[in-house]
């Protein structure tokens, strides 16, 4: 496909936010409190080139939790420590077809095997990382989001204590996943680990730099250094495009046709590779926890901006 030019994606911008700011259907996720209190208007639009170009629209600058989509990068993370063999062997990376939190897709699957972006695998991906304490694991953790973010990100520490509290169900995968030997270290530690990496704040623009990597096959746009392999961008946009928005991601990929993430808090990352990033922030999802105007304007803009990897 040709480059799309300056102006072009920035009018696409524009475009994607008039024609959904008006409607704004689907609700904030509120099986963890403090995400049903953020305000449902925010709408912001942000994309990055492969050559670093920055474009913004709407609320781009507004912090929330980037749960979910903090898979991507700890799946790569663990892949670059301990290689993409471990990730298929320990974890598993087909498509589950069912919802995020499932406990089903774990007992059907003989092998137990799910994949790292539905919570049971992605907390599996969080045990297998390296570090066998909390500073430890936490602090590199942390310091590889910053590295994609390229600058310090902070924890909503809000978010982080309302999933604290509310964390019976993820605790029960963990605790299911060490019944069959599929769980690699403390479930305490790793729960804890994970939920802090789901209460990340980020903006709709820190998202777009962070997947724009992915977008530069693993170098990063705005500092040309290479953060991970080009053999393990390729396998985490795989998982991102048979799973990255759980049991509607064939539809998505049918309709949109880019390697995507979604988060509860609202946020949805998309890649176009070797051509740009995007990430939308809209609190509002549907029924599988997807951002429906996220979904809205990314299914624009990628359409406009002829991005269809397929
Ligand atoms: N922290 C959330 C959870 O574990 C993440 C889910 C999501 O964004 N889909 O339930």
């Amino acid at each position: 496909a040709k480059a799309p030019q300056t102006a072009q994606i920035q009018t696409v911008l524009d475009d994607a936010y008039g024609k959904f700011i008006q409607k704004n259907p689907g609700k904030n996720a509120d099986y963890i409190p403090a995400l049903a209190k953020v305000d449902s208007a925010y709408f912001g639009l942000a994309l990055v080139t492969h050559d670093g170009k920055v474009y913004t629209k709407g609320d781009v600058d507004q912090s929330f939790s980037i749960q979910s989509i903090s898979k991507v990068f700890t799946l790569a993370l663990a892949m670059e420590e301990k290689g993409s063999q471990t990730i298929l062997d320990k974890v598993g990376v087909n498509a589950t077809g069912l919802a995020f939190n499932s406990v089903t897709a774990i007992e059907q699957n003989p092998a137990r095997s799910v994949n790292p972006l539905v919570n049971a695998g992605a907390m599996a991906t969080v045990s297998l990382l390296d570090g066998n304490d909390d500073k430890t694991k936490w602090s590199a953790l942390s310091g590889w989001y910053n590295t994609f973010a390229n600058r310090k990100l902070s924890v909503l520490e809000d978010v982080y204590k309302s999933e604290t509290d509310t964390n019976s169900h993820n605790r029960a995968i963990a605790e299911l996943l060490v019944s069959y030997d599929r769980f690699y270290g403390d479930v305490d530690l790793n729960l804890d680990i994970y939920t802090r990496q789901c209460s990340v704040a980020v903006t709709a623009k820190d998202l777009a730099v962070m997947a724009s990597v992915f977008a530069n096959n693993g170098v990063h746009p705005l500092t040309g250094k290479r953060i991970m392999s080009s053999d393990n961008v390729a396998r985490v946009l795989a998982v991102m495009t048979t799973a990255g928005l759980y049991e509607d991601s064939g539809q998505w990929a049918y309709q949109v046709g880019l390697p995507a993430k979604s988060g509860v808090g609202g946020g949805i990352i998309a890649v176009s590779p070797g051509q740009f990033a995007v990430a939308v922030f809209s609190p509002r999802l549907d029924a599988a926890g997807n951002s429906i105007r996220a979904q809205q304007a990314i299914d624009y803009i990628a359409e406009k901006l002829h991005a269809n990897i397929f």
